[in-house]
């Protein structure tokens, strides 16, 4: 595969964006940037910005743009100039979330000289999410994600014991995905997020390709379609 790309991972909560986007990493060798993770690292903090994003990320609500602009934006620069001129292959999970972060990754990726992105959007139906959250427990250790009932969702994985197979870690709900704040993450991603998906899917072909797939089946069945879609895209020629 050529170096340079960028795949966009959409989708609501609880679509199987980071699922998906570790089978990039360890299938592709993309370097995954999850926003979510980003700035749950940053919230952890003990300082007054830390304590603002615990603060938003608890209530359900969207962190503002210019922070995770700024925070995406130097994390691509940084990447892009480890990779020595080559161009690094990114996965990014969970950004751009609002029309304004995707102009602003626009004008980044013009910047650097990257081409469009390839955005698979996982669309999963709204009872299916609100079941999926509800089961959803994630390593507290390596944020490696399990569900408490096996079925279409997390990776085919279940929770063993409450324990992680990869490390160990114990097994525990995200704060965030209580059933009050589950609520608001989902209106957050139909009120600021679905117009970010009618921005790409009117786009030219060049200057981006935009894919929908159907989240609703089993983590392997989606897998083996973003593969095909990213073999496809891997040559296929996008202008910066
Ligand atoms: P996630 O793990 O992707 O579900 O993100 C968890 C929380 O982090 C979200 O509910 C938001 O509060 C915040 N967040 C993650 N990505 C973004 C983004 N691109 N823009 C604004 N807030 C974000």
């Amino acid at each position: 595969m050529r170096d340079g790309r960028i795949i966009l991972l959409m989708g609501a909560p609880g679509s199987g964006k980071g699922t998906q986007s570790s089978l990039l990493e360890s299938q592709f060798g993309f370097t995954c940037i999850s926003t979510g993770a980003m700035l749950r690292e940053e919230a952890r903090q003990d300082t007054s910005a830390g304590f603002r994003l615990r603060q938003i990320m608890a209530s359900g609500e969207l962190v503002d743009d210019r922070t995770v602009c700024a925070a995406v934006g130097s994390q691509i620069k940084s990447l892009v100039a480890q990779s020595n001129g080559s161009g690094a292959n990114l996965v990014l999970d969970g950004f751009p979330r609002t029309v304004e972060q995707a102009m602003c990754l626009d004008q980044l990726l013009e910047e650097i000289g990257m081409p469009g992105p390839l955005v698979l959007h996982l669309d999963v139906p709204q009872d299916v999410l609100l079941r999926r959250l509800a089961r959803r427990r994630q390593c507290a250790v390596c944020g490696a994600i399990y569900s408490l009932a096996s079925g279409p969702g997390f990776a085919g994985l279940s929770a063993g014991g409450g324990r992680c197979r990869i490390d160990g870690g114990t097994l525990v709900e995200r704060d965030d995905d209580s059933e009050g704040v589950v609520s608001r993450r989902l209106a957050a991603y139909e009120t600021a997020t679905l117009p970010v998906l009618d921005y790409y899917r009117k786009r030219d072909f060049r200057s981006g390709i935009y894919r929908r797939l159907d989240g609703n089946r089993n983590a392997a069945e989606i897998a083996k379609e973003v593969c095909d879609i990213v073999l496809f895209f891997a040559d296929t020629a996008v202008a910066a």
